[in-house]
């Protein structure tokens, strides 16, 4: 089959790999259909993530169809279309009993080996997202394997087109529950740093929640004019206004600052990462700018709910300032299978239309130029959606 792998930094490439093949019992194997490039696959492809190898399969938002499926797979049929959450979990753990499916002790026994430490910190495996995420094949790919299938895979009416459920693997589950760790409510405000795809749904769903005042920031001015025009935010174009949070601070009621804040950005590293890194995880000249605005920006007492993904010390987080403040931080991979029925409904009421943010469709055979384009926000990208066949 054809799948988009990984070569070092910056290079990927569509190429003939072995089809997947039913391991465990619970795997199925899935015609993909419809796959996304998500921001998490930026920091893959830059090289940041370590434990990433040549020839890994990435991708980890995707959909398609069942076309094999273990002997113990009660939860799909072969021929069901399914969404596929990006986080792999048991359904049967201490924490997939809380629902707290990214954190499933199971799924990613590995991590543990690969830092040479406890694995108490290790979340989840996550597809095609680095042996430190447990090596399991992405889904940019003609086929994918999809291990726990009877947890994981949701079923979704043939009457909804791919590009509106799509996004159910991760990026709508993800701005959602960004923005219920926010405690968003009728008449809060909130500021949300970063208008890629996970910013903007995130407004999607603030706005749902009843926010009043949403502000947003980047410096991707056709992504703020695109969030303004359809969620009414207030734009704030970080490479004209030098500091976003003292002009949120001068724009909000008693120059507070907003109730709640979301760093929809996520780690900048800079440098390379070397085996130290690998061994403590400590990354070098991540800059954690958004954080420290985030953190400037919330009001007293207020919320830091943090979607983006941040990975080992992150220079120059206030924490004097979180604590005199009083803040409250929630983030985090997302619990993906603990929203689906609640969102696909809201998809079906037309509450929600996440397909909006969709700019490229492309086949999978120009996979490269996709992240090329998403990368270096060309073309006015937003959000780019693979076609495999
Ligand atoms: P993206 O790269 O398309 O968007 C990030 C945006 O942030 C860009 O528009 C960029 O210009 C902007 N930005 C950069 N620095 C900024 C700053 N200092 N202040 C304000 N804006 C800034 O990525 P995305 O797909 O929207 O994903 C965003 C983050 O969410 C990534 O870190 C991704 O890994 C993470 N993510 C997390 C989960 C989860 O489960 N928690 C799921 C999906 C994505
Ligand atoms: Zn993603
Ligand atoms: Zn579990």
């Amino acid at each position: 089959m054809k799948a988009l792998t990984y070569h070092g930094p910056h290079r990927v490439r569509v190429e003939t790999v072995p089809d997947p093949i039913l391991e465990q019992p619970d795997d199925i194997i899935l015609r993909v259909t419809a796959t996304a490039i998500c921001g998490s696959d930026l920091h893959l492809y830059r090289g940041k993530i370590p434990g990433t190898d040549h020839g890994d399969i990435f991708g980890h938002e995707f959909m398609g169809e069942v076309v094999e499926a273990g002997r113990d797979v009660t939860n799909v049929q072969i021929g069901d279309r399914v969404v596929v959450p990006f986080v792999i979990a048991c359904g049967d753990c201490f924490f997939c009993h809380l629902h707290q499916y990214a954190a499933c002790e199971t799924t990613n026994s590995g991590r543990g080996a690969i830092l040479n430490k406890k694995n108490i910190t290790a979340p989840a495996a996550l597809f095609g997202y680095s042996k430190l995420y447990g090596g399991v094949p992405g889904g940019q790919a003609e086929y994918v394997r999809v291990p726990k299938a009877n947890t994981g895979p949701f079923k979704v009416p043939l009457t909804l087109p791919d590009d509106k459920v799509l996004f159910l693997s991760d990026i709508l589950p993800t701005a959602w529950q960004a923005v219920q760790n926010a405690g968003l409510d009728k008449g809060s405000s909130v500021a949300i740093f970063g208008a890629g795809p996970v910013g903007l749904l995130s407004a999607a769903c603030a706005r749902l929640a009843g926010a009043e005042e949403i502000f947003m920031i980047d410096h991707n001015a056709y992504r703020l004019d695109f969030a303004r025009q359809r969620y009414g935010v207030i734009p704030i174009n970080f490479d004209e206004i030098d500091d976003p949070a003292a002009w949120i601070i001068d724009h909000t009621k008693g120059n507070r600052g907003v109730d709640a804040v979301i760093d929809a950005v996520g780690f900048e590293a800079k440098g390379s990462l070397t085996e130290t890194v690998l061994s403590n995880l400590k990354l070098e000249g991540s800059s954690g700018k958004a954080l420290r605005q985030c953190i400037a920006a919330v009001r007293r007492g207020g919320v830091v709910s943090v979607p983006g993904v941040y990975a080992g010390f992150i220079h120059g987080f206030m924490f004097g300032d979180a604590f005199d403040k009083g803040l409250t931080f929630k983030m985090g991979q997302t619990h993906v299978q603990a929203y689906l029925p609640r969102l696909l409904s809201l998809i079906e009421q037309g509450l929600l239309t996440p397909e909006e943010i969709v700019t490229h469709h492309m086949p999978l055979e120009d996979a490269a130029r996709g992240y090329e384009i998403f990368e270096k926000r060309k073309e006015d990208c937003r959000k780019v959606i693979l076609v495999p066949g």
